[in-house]
């Protein structure tokens, strides 16, 4: 029994006698004064989700407390972690199969919740997220554990709130700001909550138990929607907030990529005053949202996190990390690691690189929002050390040097007889082999490439290298290091580029191909943005570059069989007069005044977008063929959580499928004749089709 229940279902209840009786996925019992705890414990699951059965038991818990009516109904989770995940997303499909009567049967508990004649209180402590979120909701009161935290993330899944929470939540607080919660999938944190009014008040956890005797007395002063938002009962003052979101949301989430954001403005433009007919517009527009490629591509990509999240299980044996090298990898791969507990050594023949590491830390804490203690505590585990001495107790070390076989050869050396037995060394190398590289390591089965991307501490994915003498152990405890600190493994094997950057170069090498050609930069970024990727190829050379992506173009086509576009005149100009992108405030844009926004109305060549993605996705059959990854889903998830490749089209090879293999591979000859045997297709799609 968790910490949680022996307090409110033991403390609470241990005058009558009672340790609060579990029913499926909830405990139950009444205290002394009469009321009702009822606290959500998902069976054989660390986490609650708002699973049909959960909203069933709920059910009948609402229906005894209505025959018997409490002083007051508390509602809380018994896991530690937090209050729930949201709704079931395995259970989607079933939903779409018939989304009007399941969304009902959903909805009728939450209404039956939010009609009981005795005050309902909700106690969130941790994240409270979309399905839970709605249910807090549904309750008169919530109260607020420190630490808790708002979020809506059903928009990350081609979808909007679908168990009330639209109308809901634009009655309770103020409706733009309770709109920007659902358009952006943004998380509330307490502070926050509790000035939107998503909570009536904050408390330490000990005095959870006050709190709710005062709501249940009605001394808690409940939150009230202030003037400027009952002004939004006008459909006039609706229409105009309305339009500004649609253009902000336009950009960011376009309406053919992502037409969940959409239907809720229309939602709420439309029925904002009214919240049976919001009710009902919200379980008619959640249903056929459901039935759209786009969310069913986000729950796709939501599965392909977990698949990854499946490589990471298992223990590291890994509680003390050495870092060598604090630049821009390791400092922020040690930020990381120390955070997620683990005690971290940094070192660096550079001590002002090592300061900067530090600082850098600091303010990753920050954006992380750790609270003082958990600061305190993950920058007390990180610790400067130009000397090494971490070296010979570390689990794990982590090469992040410069990217040359000469400076890692001479880092490796000397290593051997410093560290610990049964201690694994990973290299960060992006461009050289691990194989070449683990002849100069102490020990080639505990050996491996850990390929973090930049940044890291936003970026998820990892790229677990597997040389061919590295064991099966160490490439699965690396996995599961990855895990322990946040990130998502995906294994792959020793070839130029891996798996992301083999994918990833052939495109920035065609768009500088198309400079070359002519064609304007913001036509050739403004074509990929369409397509759905994040940022425009060109935009990304400067971000990563263009000594980097020269360098790593240069290595990885020595490497491979079919030539890549020959690597551009212009990129060579633009390295040599030192404009190396964003670092240097210019390369093909001018960064001098922050990010550039490249937009462009023009057409370019017909097939430029295909001239962009399609040696991407052929890349990616190259790597299958020649068994660097194990699976199509692998090479899915990688681009999409490394590149943020278009998330809603499924994935590269998920996007190939549905295109059509023949058709691709069509287009493949088509571009070949046009352009050259850069495109001709890779043998491994005639094993696709
Ligand atoms: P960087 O130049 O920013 O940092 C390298 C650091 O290593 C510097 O602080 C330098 O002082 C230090 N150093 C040099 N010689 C050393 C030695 N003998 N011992 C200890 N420290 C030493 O480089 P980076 O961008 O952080 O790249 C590091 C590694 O990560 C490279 O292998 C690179 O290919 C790889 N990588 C880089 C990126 C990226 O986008 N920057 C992405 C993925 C992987």
């Amino acid at each position: 029994m968790t910490g949680f229940v022996m307090d409110f279902l033991g403390a609470e209840l241990r005058e009558t006698g009672g340790a609060g009786e579990r029913i499926g996925n909830w405990r139950t019992g009444r205290d002394t004064a009469g009321i009702l705890w009822l606290a959500m414990d998902c069976e054989g699951s660390s986490t609650n989700v708002i699973s049909r059965k959960v909203l069933e038991e709920l059910n009948t818990h609402l229906a005894a407390a209505e025959a018997d009516l409490p002083r007051a109904l508390v509602i809380r989770s018994a896991k530690d972690g937090g209050f729930a995940a949201g709704a079931d997303i395995a259970e989607f499909k079933e939903v779409a199969s018939d989304p009007e009567t399941l969304l009902r049967e959903g909805h009728a508990v939450f209404d039956r919740l939010a009609a009981l004649a005795c005050p309902t209180i909700c106690v969130v402590h941790g994240a409270c997220l979309g399905g839970g979120f709605e249910l807090a909701l549904a309750c008169d009161i919530r109260i607020g554990v420190r630490g808790a935290s708002f979020a809506f993330p059903e928009v990350q899944l081609g979808l909007h709130p679908g168990l009330g929470g639209t109308f809901r939540s634009v009655a309770l607080i103020d409706p733009v700001e309770a709109m920007t919660l659902m358009l952006t999938g943004k998380s509330a944190h307490t502070k926050k909550a509790k000035a939107l009014g998503l909570l009536d008040a904050v408390v330490k956890e000990r005095h959870v138990a006050a709190a709710v005797q005062a709501a249940a007395n009605g001394d808690l002063e409940e939150h009230e929607q202030g003037l400027k938002a009952r002004a939004f009962s006008l459909g006039t003052a609706r229409s105009y907030a309305a339009r500004q979101m649609r253009s902000q949301t336009e950009k960011k989430a376009p309406k053919a990529h992502y037409p969940a954001p959409h239907a809720l403005i229309d939602l709420w433009e439309e029925h904002g005053d009214d919240p049976a007919a919001m009710q009902k517009a919200e379980i008619e527009s959640f249903g056929k949202l459901l039935q759209t490629d786009t969310s069913k591509n986000l729950q796709r990509a939501f599965f392909l996190r977990q698949r990854l999240r499946g490589n990471a299980k298992g223990k590291d044996g890994i509680q003390n990390v050495h870092v060598i090298g604090a630049g821009a990898m390791g400092a922020e791969i040690a930020a990381m690691a120390a955070i997620r507990g683990k005690r971290v050594t940094l070192g660096d023949t550079s001590n002002a690189a090592l300061g900067r590491a530090m600082k850098l830390a600091a303010e990753i804490c920050v954006s992380k929002h750790l609270g003082g203690i958990e600061k305190r505590n993950a920058l007390d585990r990180l610790m400067p050390d130009p000397e090494g001495y971490g070296i010979a107790t570390a689990d794990l070390i982590i090469e992040a040097g410069p990217e040359t076989m000469e400076i890692k050869r001479s880092i490796y050396e000397g290593l051997a007889s410093r560290m610990k037995d049964g201690a694994i060394l990973a290299s960060n190398t992006s461009s050289l082999s691990v194989d070449e590289l683990a002849t100069d390591a102490p020990d080639a089965a505990r050996f491996a490439g850990l390929h973090f991307f930049n940044p890291v501490s936003r970026i998820d994915l990892v790229e677990v290298v597997k040389g061919p003498d590295t064991s099966q152990e160490t490439a699965a405890r690396l996995a599961a290091f990855c895990g322990a600190i946040g990130k998502l493994p995906v294994h792959v094997g020793d070839y130029p580029g891996f798996l992301v950057n083999r994918a990833l170069v052939p495109y920035l090498m065609e768009a500088m191909a198309l400079l070359d050609d002519g064609v304007p930069k913001e036509v050739i970024d403004s074509a990929a943005l369409k397509f759905g990727m994040p940022m425009g190829p060109v935009t990304l050379a400067d971000q990563v570059g263009l000594d980097i992506g020269l360098h790593v173009a240069q290595s990885l086509s020595e490497g491979l069989e079919k030539p890549m576009a020959p690597i551009s005149q212009t990129l060579r100009d633009k390295v040599a007069a030192g404009e190396t992108g964003k670092k240097a405030g210019k390369g093909f844009y001018d960064w001098s005044d922050g990010a550039p926004n490249p937009q462009s109305d023009k057409d370019g060549p017909d097939d430029l977008t295909d001239r962009l993605i399609l040696p991407m996705l052929d890349a990616c059959v190259e790597v299958l063929r020649r068994g660097v990854v194990a699976a199509e889903d692998d090479i899915d998830a990688a681009m999409i959580f490394a590149t943020g490749w278009a998330p809603f089209r499924g994935g590269p090879m998920h996007y190939a499928r549905s295109r059509g293999i023949d058709a691709v591979v069509q287009r493949l000859h088509d571009l070949s004749a046009a352009h050259g045997p850069r495109f001709d297709p890779d043998p491994g799609w005639q094993s696709l089709s």
